[in-house]
């Protein structure tokens, strides 16, 4: 548990449905965390239209169809009572939090650090997280719509 208090749990739940969680799609060609330098040219459909009119290749998929899912993160990351800071520069907030399909939590700070955290996992990601909204074929989509 992050909070101790109910009401900061609730209080830290609605800060988190603020932001979106995401989906990302496995691409062989974009073996994740191995972010890709070259820029993908943005999907026209990429906005939630009622997944029922949609051809199945724009369906939002399955939770077992994506590499991952993330979200923003923007308050301080504490893990078993002390401040997760990255090894790379020292930030301490403004994560993106990943949950990838193997169950491995990753995060990736501002300036684009990854790092595994062993400590979480799948199951304290969907304690924490909203429900999947949106969809995004690349990791890049997925990093600007979360203003990374
Ligand atoms: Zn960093």
């Amino acid at each position: 548990m992050f909070f101790r208090r109910a009401s900061e749990d609730r209080a830290f739940r609605e800060a988190q449905r603020a932001g979106y969680e995401l989906l990302l799609q496995l691409q062989a060609t974009h073996p994740w965390p191995d972010f890709p330098e070259q820029a993908v040219p943005a999907p026209a459909a990429e906005e939630a239209v009622a997944p029922d009119l949609l051809p199945p290749d724009l369906r939002v998929p399955s939770r077992q169809e994506v590499a991952g899912l993330m979200m923003r993160w923007q308050q301080p990351l504490v893990i078993d009572g002390e401040v997760r800071t990255c090894p790379g520069c020292g930030a301490y907030r403004d994560w993106i939090v990943f949950c990838m399909r193997d169950d491995f939590v990753w995060l990736r700070c501002r300036a684009g650090h990854e790092t595994k955290e062993p400590r979480l996992d799948a199951a304290w990601y969907n304690r924490i997280s909203g429900p999947v909204d949106r969809f995004h074929p690349t990791l890049e989509e997925g990093l600007r719509h979360l203003g990374h």
